[in-house]
């Protein structure tokens, strides 16, 4: 193929969610030429264009902090712009909503904003409406990926990539093993709606709304009378077919998402024009788990029992008190000895009740920052991903606050 352009970088991110947000971050500041590239023409993914607003907390659930660094620092980012303000006592359990734990609700503009002057103040170099749509895998080492944007193709090549796509589109470009499962419909709309409640935290004068969802399996959440106004005659079969599927092909993901804006068109149309009304609607699927990587190790329900001597970082289970999960290295890169690609966020390596806990913000948080550092630090001391001494990576995120085991 002839390229239209050429690049070299010490760190490419793909991806500009939170995961590869942090990542970028983190690699930038240890002094790499880090490359962030991003699709969308802002940062921030599900969690800003995708209008998610909730930032899950960095606890345990019973008011003790398990998560550290990056994540802490962009839960105070997600904020600078307003509305409202992290309480100086944030970890204080009076802030807390039961059982104790803090969480915060923030305006996705404002965290967009904030999060591209973080990244653009430590030397990250965004690329924006450009989509990595190759890999190239030689002799087991991903070398390049292959981009396009307004200039055409490109060829950007590094010592390390970061696949922070949500879909581990980078290893799948690169046919490496991937895990897939299923979605239920989740529909959001930021709305006008007069003399409605504010958000808990008061934060938000305009307030997401959950409209239907469904569960991952069969049952129906929704009441028979609203069914019956959503989904006139029919089945239950093909109900499960319009509302529960992997995010994977490109024709399920158009279905997904007109079935959503059908369902919203629903909700708005019989409504009072001047009291009711969509202001925003999600420039992203909503899919919580499309690919993530088929690690070295893979994170499975149970494991936050289990004490990994490669532990990276803590990470509380947003859904139920008490449990904490250990983050071992071996989740952060492809198995098989393949070098060069490290996945952060929702594309690192776990499957069913583990992805629902390393999936969101915070988590994306953490696992970038250490794929960031991980990237450097192969770098430095000229180790390929899976042969890094997780010793060294320890030391240094021990550093920057982290804690690996209970
Ligand atoms: C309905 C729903 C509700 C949720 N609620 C919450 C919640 O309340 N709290 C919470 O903490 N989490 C929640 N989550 C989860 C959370 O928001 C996300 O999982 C998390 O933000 C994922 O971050 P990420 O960086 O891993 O991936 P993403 O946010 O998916 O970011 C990936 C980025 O990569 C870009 N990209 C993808 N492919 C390419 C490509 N080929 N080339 C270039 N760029 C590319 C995308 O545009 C995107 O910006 C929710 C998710 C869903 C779907």
């Amino acid at each position: 193929m002839n390229f239209d352009f050429t690049k070299t970088f010490d760190v490419a991110v793909i991806g500009g969610g939170i995961g590869g947000c942090a990542a970028a971050l983190q690699s930038a500041r240890c002094g790499r030429k880090t490359v962030l590239i991003e699709k969308q023409c802002v940062l921030g993914g599900l969690a800003t264009s995708g209008l998610v607003y909730i930032y899950l907390p960095l606890c345990d659930g019973n008011g003790r902090q398990v998560t550290f660094g990056i994540a802490e620092e962009l839960l105070h980012n997600s904020m600078t712009l307003g509305p409202g303000k992290i309480p100086g006592n944030w970890k204080n359990e009076q802030n807390a909503v039961e059982p104790k734990r803090f969480r915060c609700t923030f305006s996705p503009a404002s965290f967009m904003l904030s999060l591209e002057k973080l990244l653009v103040e430590a030397g990250v170099e965004i690329w924006y409406d450009t989509r990595v749509c190759d890999t190239t895998l030689d002799h087991g080492k991903v070398t390049a990926v292959t981009v396009v944007n307004e200039s055409g193709f490109g060829r950007i090549s590094s010592a390390c990539f970061i696949d922070a796509s949500g879909s581990c589109s980078v290893a799948h470009r690169a046919g490496l093993p991937c895990i897939e499962e299923n979605n239920y419909m989740t529909i959001w709309a930021m709305e006008y709606a007069q003399g409605a409640r504010r958000d808990w935290q008061d934060n938000l004068d305009c307030y997401n709304i959950t409209m239907n969802s469904f569960d991952g399996e069969s049952r129906l959440r929704l009441t028979a009378e609203r069914r019956e106004q959503l989904y006139p005659g029919v089945s239950d079969e093909e109900l499960l077919r319009r509302t529960v599927s992997r995010g994977s092909s490109g024709r399920i993901v158009s279905e997904f998402v007109l079935e959503s804006h059908r369902i919203l068109c629903e909700r708005y149309k019989n409504a009072d024009r001047e009291t009711l009304f969509p202001v925003k609607i999600p420039g992203m699927p909503q899919f919580r788990k499309i690919r993530c990587i088929e690690g070295e190790y893979v994170l499975k329900t149970g494991d936050e029992k289990i004490r990994f001597s490669d532990s990276c970082g803590l990470l509380g289970d947003w859904r139920k008190p008490g449990h904490v999960w250990e983050v071992p290295y071996r989740t952060l890169y492809p198995k098989n000895g393949i070098c060069g690609l490290l996945c952060a966020g929702r594309c690192s390596s776990a499957r069913e009740d583990a992805w629902e806990v390393t999936r969101v913000i915070p988590s994306a948080a953490m696992t970038g920052q250490i794929c960031g550092l991980a990237a450097h630090l192969a770098l430095e001391t000229g180790r390929e991903i899976p042969e890094l001494d997780t010793a060294l990576l320890q030391s240094r995120l021990a550093a920057q606050g982290f804690v690996f085991h209970e």
